[in-house]
Formats: C-alpha cells, structure tokens, sequence
C-alpha cells in the first residue's frame, strides 16, 4: 500500500485531498527559539495556524501538507501534531537540514555521512527528537538544502568538490540519498535562486544523489520556477527529476509577486508543451506562523505570512485557466504527482 507517513501516522494516499509539498506552519531561522521577542504564545498560534488550515480545506480541497521546516529552524513535532488533530490535515514532516551557511548546527557538522544517514532513518522510522526528548512523530520525507542565503545575498563559490555546494551540504545529501533508498521516502530540495547565476545548482544536488544511487523520480528540485529558468528547468527534468513551482503570490529575489506569477504561469505551459505534466508539484512556501511577525511588521520576507492559501483559488489557478490549463492538469500537478513522489510503500 502506498502511504504518506505523517506525524500521526501513515495514511493511504486516496485521502490526500489537494496537496502542497513545500510550507511551513512554525517557521523561525536557527536561534529565533532563543529570543525574548519570539517567545510563542503555543495555543494562540494553534489557534492562528488551524483557523488558517480549516478554511483552506473546507473551501479549496487542501488535504495534504509536506512542512519543509527542517530540525534547526524551529521544526516543532508537537506543533504539527496539534495542527494535524485540530483540523484533520495529513501533516507530513521532514527530515533534514538547511543549506550549510544558514544552517546545520556545528554538532551536525561533525558527523560522519552514516551517522547523518542514521539520523534521517531513525527520523523516519522511530519518530523525531525535540529539545533533547524522543516524539513518537516521525518524519515522511527528506530535505536537502544548498545556496548561499544569508544577510549578505551572493552566489555559492565553487566548493572543494567542484560544485557550487558547500562540504558539509555535500556530505548531509549523500546523506539523504542512503536514508531516502533505505526508507523508500522522497527528496524535496531547497535551492537559492542566486545560484543561478553560477550553475544549474538542481543539477548538481541530483548528480551528488545519482552517485549514491538514488532513483532520481523520487527527487523534487525545489523554487525552481523563482524566476523560471527554462533551460535549466529542463536538465532537471531530463534527469528523469521533478520540478516544483513554489511562491506563488510571493516576490522572492524578484520585483512583484505578479510580474513572478505570470513569468511562472508561461514557464509551466513551456513545460506542459514539452509533455512534463507529471513532473511538477505546486506549492506557495507559506509561513503559517513567524513568531518574528509579532516584533517588525514590514519585514519584506513577511510576504511569505501575508500571502493567503486563497491566493490559490483566486489568482493563481484563474490566471492559469485563462491559459488554457485544464482541471484535470491541476488535478495532475496538486494530487497525482505528489502521491507518486513523496509516498512511502508499507
Ligand atoms: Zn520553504
């Protein structure tokens, strides 16, 4: 049987409902859990976060939720699990960690790719560690992370290994490729759109995890479409990969959220001509809720908070229609494509 593994258990896929494969419910850069000013009122931002979700559900269809908030950067089991019951959504956690210059710890940066590997299973397959205890929650899926993104915005440099990846993201995605083949769960992957500007960085994230042996179908190169590069898009694709398109009615790295929704729009028909219709998954890269949101309202990156999972139904899938997109494209793209990717066989 083909499940997703959820933080409340495995379910069969026909329950999916529409699928977003890239959000976030609790979201806050590696130390934010240490600040005075992001202290979380738990059950008011419960509250915020299922309001949110519920409407979402009832009024779109959205049945199934891939949070991509990986362990350092505020990744919160028992959060998702009070989400998951308060409103009946399929919440499926990761295993994994961020690009190396915003994230995994020092302490992970010591350890050996088996012990990195060894960590993703037991994430996997016993259930995730919170603040020095063991959940029973266990994660569905992996993340692997490269770029640059920091305060300072810039390309990567070469790394030792010729590619534009970091040592450490270099050895937590062989990581990943041993874990995913061991578990039989998929690979969602952060890129930095800057990259671009150096490297197709989705391709070297799958040769890194062609080396190890993973069966790249099971892969999805994340903010791919931020902006579209076509070309690029399709070497992943030629890789037998998938391509997610993500920020839907959120600007990043580019003017308006507009003017990057219509670029996204032509770009997909691009790839539907090509006949990928069955590589690509759809999500917006939400933050359900940013404790950082409650202490400056005008950070630009808020745009991820302000968005709402309407924007979906009012913006995104008109504009497509208008194109000629079908329902049963969408129906592709937001259920069939993710059930085959990100699904575990039990
Ligand atoms: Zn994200």
């Amino acid at each position: 049987m083909q499940v997703f593994r959820t933080v409340l258990g495995d379910v069969p896929i026909e329950t999916s409902g529409r699928i977003l494969t890239h959000e976030h419910l609790l979201y806050g850069y590696p130390g934010a859990e240490l600040d005075h000013r992001t202290v979380l009122d738990y059950d008011a931002a419960i509250g915020r976060v299922a309001k949110q979700v519920r409407a979402g559900m009832t009024d779109y269809g959205y049945g199934t939720l891939v949070d991509m908030t990986p362990p350092e950067v505020g990744r919160h089991p028992q959060f998702l699990v009070d989400v998951a019951k308060q409103t009946g959504l399929n919440v499926v956690a990761i295993t994994g960690f961020f690009p190396e210059r915003m994230g995994i710890p020092y302490y992970w940066r010591r350890q050996t790719r088996e012990e990195l590997t060894e960590f993703f299973v037991r994430d996997l397959t016993e259930g995730m560690v919170f603040a020095w205890q063991q959940t029973p929650y266990k994660a569905g899926a992996i993340k692997i992370a490269t770029g640059q993104e920091s305060v300072t915005p810039a390309p990567s440099p070469r790394g030792a290994n010729g590619r534009h990846v970091h040592e450490v993201e270099d050895r937590v995605i062989r990581a990943a490729a041993h874990a995913a083949m061991q578990v039989g769960c998929g690979i969602n992957t952060h890129i930095d759109p800057m990259d671009f500007q150096v490297t197709n960085p989705g391709r070297e994230q799958l040769e890194i995890l062609d080396e190890e042996g993973m069966d790249l179908s099971r892969v999805i190169i994340g903010h791919a479409f931020v902006p579209p590069q076509l070309e690029m898009m399709r070497e992943v694709l030629k890789m037998g990969a998938n391509v997610q398109l993500d920020h839907i009615g959120i600007p990043w790295r580019v003017g308006s959220a507009e003017e990057l929704d219509e670029a996204m729009a032509n770009a997909l028909l691009e790839l539907l001509s090509d006949g990928y219709l069955d590589r690509i998954v759809l999500s917006f890269d939400r933050w359900f809720f940013n404790p950082r949101s409650t202490v400056t309202d005008d950070d630009p990156q808020l745009a991820n908070e302000k968005v709402d999972l309407s924007y979906m139904f009012t913006s995104w899938v008109p504009r497509l229609k208008s194109k000629g997109i079908t329902d049963e494209q969408l129906d592709a793209i937001m259920i069939h494509n993710p059930r085959r990717i990100l699904s575990i066989k039990v």
